[in-house]
């Protein structure tokens, strides 16, 4: 019994530990920790799975994410979505920058189920990201998707990147837009979006 449980305790996990697993083994000990002690154990195949799961946006595909919810209508009224929450990797640095989506279109003849664009938001998000491609490829897998009218994104976000390294500047923050269609070429349609969702602070 106590053989049997010594030897378990030794036994590398190498069910479940992967490439990514085994190459941050090595990345802990180049950082000048010890991947061997206790607190560090498992870390490595933790950090696989928490980075499978943050990058799993490359294996979805706008087809599985819609699934069909694209309902013909005669609605012509703006179409917004507030506050959506993302969480990102900053391809940069490899470190998290997160925020919120607020995203409107104008419907031509179809609309797209409300859930499915916080969907659409996460699989863009769960990827390696800069704020500024993300934000244009949430408005234009919408344009694609459902050829509205136009199509507005804003998002608002915070990177680590900026908060923890250098300048420490805590409460910097970026804004980036994205504006199709009639969101860019009407100003009275871009300023009804900026008016219905502007927030005075919403995340800083
Ligand atoms: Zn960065």
């Amino acid at each position: 019994m106590k053989a049997s449980r010594a030897k378990v305790k030794v036994m590398p996990r190498q069910e479940d530990e992967g490439e990514i697993a085994r190459l941050m083994k090595d990345v802990l000990g180049k950082l000048g920790e010890d991947p061997g002690r206790e607190g560090l154990r498992h870390t490595p195949v933790r950090a696989e799975k928490a980075l499978k799961f943050l990058t799993s946006g490359y294996q979805m595909d706008v087809d599985k994410v819609v699934n069909g919810a694209l309902f013909t209508v005669k609605y012509d009224e703006m179409v917004i979505v507030k506050d959506i929450e993302f969480f990102s990797l900053c391809e940069h640095h490899l470190l998290p920058f997160y925020g919120k989506v607020d995203v409107a279109y104008l419907p031509r003849d179809k609309v797209i189920g409300l859930s499915k664009i916080p969907r659409i938001v996460d699989m863009f998000a769960r990827r390696l990201q800069l704020q500024e491609r993300l934000t244009q490829q949430i408005a234009q897998t919408i344009q694609d998707v459902i050829d509205p009218l136009g199509v507005g994104v804003i998002a608002h976000a915070r990177h680590f990147c900026m908060m923890m390294r250098g300048v420490e500047k805590q409460h910097s923050g970026a804004i980036t837009s994205a504006m199709l269609g009639a969101f860019r070429t009407h100003k009275e349609t871009r300023d009804e979006f900026l008016s219905l969702v502007s927030h005075g602070s919403p995340l800083f």
